[in-house]
């Protein structure tokens, strides 16, 4: 078969020529004397990925879920309480996690296709006079429901009742895609992964520490060894790993980060905004739904669309597979069967989206849902014509 199979799942995303090349390389020494002069760098550069200045980065060999490990574990301690608003799997995994963890979990249980209830936040934390509480979850952009939190929001209900507990962010899907702002938000940990908006393969759990994070890790008493952020201190300080690291990736990780600063971050943000935008212009013309209940949280990583009732999504992404070869995320858990996904996040671009939204159409058509034949592409071409950079306007006759 020709040509490339469509991936438009919320990760693992398209990989760029360049992350690639620069992975097809022979494997290394990390214990080389010149290995600082790559690792000290990346270090360096990843804290403008996250907006940090104060935190630090740490870079382990796992995905995502292990960011998560990381970053309770290094904080907390067994019998400690954290509060987490649950609205999609991601959000619930991490809080599973955490009970496993032996950590005491105070779930705002929240409908899902909303985000994170920042006044909820607010006030089991003003409840919260003997400062119980230790850290405070949020998922910035839950990739099961195509929502997106206000982040800031959760930092603004932690000062407004006085809190001194951490703010750990699952920035997963959202950090290098869409704005994240560590320090200016005052996030305590925030974990991504290196398959979604960094455009790698998976196998590294990117996270981001700020110093009062770090302290806390002092006392706290969770086993941890693998993910330990003081054995990776001692040895990162000089560019080193206290065990071998993802040197490929890293390799690659390098190439993704020079791709992000050439692009420039905002204009990485606003592809991702001018393309979920797009996306939502074609559901709004099938006639369906999105998951997200409102405008304020509409992803610009992934888009959960509703499928009519009598209808099971997981048909429409079969066809989208079998018959065009095109990948879509499914709904998971609770909207199994109701929700289906694109996901534009990473290397995307307007034209890459019309080829998901053609391939959306044609497999809704084909499983008997009644979307007019090249409805939603038509509404994300004309808006993105309409928002077409003008520089790019040839000259009329
Ligand atoms: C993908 C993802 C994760 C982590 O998943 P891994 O499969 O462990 O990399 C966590 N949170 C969110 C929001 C995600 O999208």
């Amino acid at each position: 078969m020709s040509g490339f199979h469509g991936l438009f799942i919320p990760g693992p995303t398209n990989m760029p020529f360049p992350i690639r090349q620069a992975m097809d390389i022979p494997l290394e020494d990390q214990r080389s004397p010149d290995f600082p002069a790559f690792t000290l760098p990346l270090f360096r550069d990843l804290k403008k990925a996250f907006k940090t200045e104060k935190g630090q980065v740490f870079l382990f060999p796992a995905s995502g879920t292990g960011g998560w490990e990381a970053a309770i574990t290094n904080t907390l301690s067994p019998g400690d309480k954290v509060l987490v608003a649950v609205f999609g799997q991601f959000s619930h995994l991490w809080a599973d996690l955490c009970r496993r963890h032996g950590l005491i979990v105070d779930v705002i249980e929240t409908e899902w296709g909303e985000g994170a209830p920042v006044e909820i936040y607010e006030q089991r934390l003003r409840e919260d006079s003997a400062h119980e509480i230790k850290a405070v979850l949020v998922c910035h952009n839950e990739t099961a429901t195509g929502v997106t939190s206000d982040v800031a929001g959760v930092r603004r209900a932690l000062d407004a009742a006085g809190h001194p507990a951490l703010l750990l962010v699952d920035g997963v899907s959202s950090i290098a895609s869409i704005d994240f702002r560590m320090d200016e938000w005052g996030v305590d940990i925030a974990v991504s992964g290196s398959q979604k908006g960094f455009m790698l393969p998976t196998g590294l759990a990117i996270v981001a520490v700020s110093p009062k994070a770090l302290e806390a890790g002092l006392s706290a008493k969770c086993p941890r060894c693998f993910f330990d952020f003081a054995d990776m201190i001692r040895t990162n300080k000089d560019g080193y790993f206290p065990y071998t690291p993802a040197t490929t990736l890293m390799r690659g990780l390098r190439a993704s980060l020079d791709l992000l600063f050439a692009e420039g971050l905002d204009n990485v943000f606003e592809r991702h905004r001018r393309v979920a935008e797009g996306a939502r212009r074609a559901v709004a013309a099938w006639g369906l739904t999105l998951c997200a209940k409102e405008p304020r949280w509409h992803s610009n990583t992934v888009t959960a669309i509703c499928v009519p009732k009598g209808f099971n999504s997981d048909d429409v992404v079969k066809t989208a597979y079998h018959r065009y070869r095109m990948s879509l995320g499914v709904g998971l858990s609770k909207v199994a069967g109701r929700v289906f996904r694109i996901g534009h996040i990473g290397a995307i671009n307007e034209l890459m989206l019309l080829q998901a939204l053609a391939g959306c159409e044609m497999a809704l058509r084909d499983v008997g849902v009644d979307v007019a034949p090249g409805s939603g592409v038509a509404a994300a071409q004309e808006y993105f014509r309409e928002t077409a950079p003008r520089m790019a306007l040839a000259k009329a006759a």
